[in-house]
């Protein structure tokens, strides 16, 4: 059972996520800030780590996997990350492996770069973490009851800003292509939720400073927020996710 989740990082200046269970295993994903703050997030405890999922070669995901090797983290990402780094266990997409208790299920998701987005299941939690991608390219017929995914931009906020200010359009473009909006999340978790019940939390990563304004985000996920805990990530957030679980 996965008991919390700490953003140790999030957003373009790194990323860096644990997922632990109620028996104290742990499970890292990115390696974007420095090691000093990882092992502070994991109280100089690094034992019972069963690996860390990178989901791209871009430095504020990934700049740390040499130092998450030398202290004997298992690092798992495509082949494109171990082209720059080395050491690093390639998983195929679409194969599920097992690390540790967990199972993680890798895919292919729209960056600039070959970048992963993994579903992750734990006894009965299913995570689906997604990030730096204008889409989410699968639907996924399990129950999710945490989404771990990217909330870049409102396109809201960003279309008002283009009308206003010229210089803004060439950093809008770059945006919009491998980056996924707020209203995008919203619509690809209310899409699930047509199928299967609402999830318990839905955390929204990789928030841009300038782009992502709150009151607009509350709106965006107005209906969503009347039955799940949406939570934008923030540096050093501890994440309870067993006290809402359905029984
Ligand atoms: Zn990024
Ligand atoms: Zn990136």
């Amino acid at each position: 059972m996965i008991e919390n989740i700490k953003i140790v990082g999030t957003g373009s200046k790194g990323n860096s996520y644990i997922i632990r269970t109620d028996t104290g295993e742990k499970l890292l994903i990115e390696a974007g800030v420095s090691f000093k703050a990882v092992k502070e997030a994991l109280n100089f405890d690094l034992t019972n780590i069963s690996g860390a999922l990178i989901s791209h070669r871009h430095g504020d995901h990934s700049k740390e996997i040499n130092n998450f090797i030398k202290y004997g983290i298992n690092v798992y990402s495509n082949s494109d990350v171990n082209e720059k780094f080395n050491r690093v266990i390639v998983l195929k997409p679409q194969v599920a492996v097992k690390i540790g208790s967990f199972k993680v299920f890798p895919f292919n998701v729209n960056h600039d770069v070959p970048c992963y987005g993994y579903l992750i299941n734990q006894g009965c939690d299913y995570i689906l973490f997604a990030t730096d991608t204008d889409k989410i390219p699968l639907t996924f017929k399990i129950p999710i009851n945490v989404f771990m995914i990217e909330s870049n931009y409102s396109e809201k906020v960003l279309f008002d800003k283009m009308i206003d200010d010229n210089k803004t359009q060439a950093n809008t473009a770059h945006i919009l292509d491998g980056h996924m909006s707020a209203e995008y999340a919203n619509e690809y978790i209310m899409n699930h939720c047509k199928t299967y019940e609402y999830p318990s939390k839905a955390i929204m990563i990789h928030l841009s400073d300038t782009n992502s304004d709150v009151s607009v985000y509350d709106d965006i996920f107005k209906e969503l927020r009347k039955t799940t805990d949406v939570i934008y990530a923030n540096n050093g957030d501890e994440i309870e996710i067993t006290e809402s679980a359905p029984f």
